[in-house]
């Protein structure tokens, strides 16, 4: 059998692509070892795919998971790597009732959920205290309306409070390091209290999905590993894992590119840690070459879902035995349907990866063995 290195060298778009001959060494040996229903799925979130779609899908989702912002584009934490710029495409819901306005808008122009969210105090609080009856009229009124909550930290009695308004979703960024707490987020808060707000929200009966952001601390990587203990410790529904983007980071405190080998090797610690909860990497990442390592590298350690993948992932994860489902969803707000579909029939459909391969061959030059990939088709 070939290594996964050779196997990844077989992929065209791949043929130039480093990767650690030693670290897809170890995600092949360990791979084997993985078990359980997530073990050999692979989901990938993109439009790219809508030509092979069938009958069933719905369109471009880019309707369907508006994103909402209790603050406008107001935050005061203004932490290093976002400087709140995350919030300003979001569509502004100051008050209870310009939410209850803009959810049934949103409603009637096709939505199907919505991520809410807004900038946070300076405790890293988002304060929602206003919202809960409105959310629970939401929830009252349209029952099948998701909503997935970014909650920043909470205590037991917020989160008892936003499992009681009905919310579908609870997400929450977990972060391993005191460093990065205390210089990225200028946040006079420990560690303690992100396990301790995972812990109070695990403990209700909301769906939780946590997010690390890897290379946070000014693209290194720090207190990775430690998130990724805390999560472990209170098994939520599903991790999602994202790479920093720093596009407004200070000039003065610029942000380095994480390095792609050493976020595959946290990809396949994760799923050491995690072996039975979905593990999902998000859309938010670097491009260009190190997107590919990283993509491979998340492919290979035995990732769930990977939004807007690579050129080649495909093929390679049809390469590698794995099966390939596609989630049609067009955009940075594929989070929502990623986190909420993941235990649903919705969950992607299966496609012929053969087809997808045949028509990516024909636009690459020809390529050797691509008849021999072994391919799961499900009807
Ligand atoms: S708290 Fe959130 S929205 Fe505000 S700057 Fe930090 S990451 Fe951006």
């Amino acid at each position: 059998m070939n290594s996964w290195g050779e196997v990844a060298a077989q992929v065209a778009p791949l043929e130039d692509v480093a990767l650690d001959i030693a670290l897809t060494g170890e995600m092949q040996r360990r791979h084997r070892a993985l078990r359980g229903g997530h073990a050999g799925r692979i989901n990938f979130y993109t439009p790219t795919f809508k030509a092979y779609s069938t009958s069933e899908l719905t369109g471009c989702g880019k309707s369907a998971w508006p994103a909402v912002s209790i603050t406008g584009g107001d935050c005061q934490l203004q932490c290093d790597h976002c400087k709140a710029k995350i919030l300003e495409p979001m569509i502004p819901a100051r008050t209870p009732d310009e939410l209850w306005r803009v959810v049934n808008g949103e409603i009637e122009r096709g939505a199907r959920g919505m991520l809410l969210s807004g900038g946070s105090n300076r405790r890293n609080e988002v304060e929602y205290d206003a919202f809960y009856p409105t959310l629970r009229r939401i929830k009252q009124a349209f029952p099948a309306f998701r909503i997935a909550l970014h909650t920043a930290l909470v205590d037991r009695d917020i989160a008892l409070r936003m499992e009681a308004c009905g919310i579908d979703a609870a997400m929450m960024d977990v972060i391993g390091s005191q460093d990065t707490i205390s210089q990225v987020y200028h946040l006079r808060r420990g560690v303690a209290d992100f396990e301790r707000s995972l812990a109070c929200l695990t403990a209700t009966t909301l769906k939780v999905v946590p997010h690390i952001v890897i290379g946070l601390h000014y693209g290194k990587l720090l207190g990775e590993w430690n998130a990724l203990e805390i999560v472990r410790r209170h098994r939520p529904a599903a991790l999602v894992l994202v790479v920093v983007m720093p596009f407004y980071a200070p000039a003065l405190r610029p942000y380095a590119t994480p390095d792609p080998h050493e976020v595959g090797r946290l990809l396949l610690d994760a799923r050491g840690a995690l072996p039975d909860i979905p593990l999902l990497l998000g859309c938010a990442r670097p491009a260009g070459t190190v997107k590919a390592q990283i993509d491979a590298y998340a492919v290979m350690a035995g990732l769930n879902g990977i939004a807007h993948p690579a050129d080649g992932m495909v093929e390679l994860a049809a390469r590698l035995g794995r099966e390939v489902r596609v989630t049609p969803a067009c955009c940075s707000i594929a989070l929502g349907d990623e986190v909420l579909a993941l235990d649903s029939t919705e969950s992607g459909i299966a496609i012929d990866v053969q087809h997808v391969i045949e028509r990516e061959r024909s636009r690459r030059r020809p390529h050797a063995a691509l008849s021999r990939i072994p391919v799961v088709v499900r009807a």
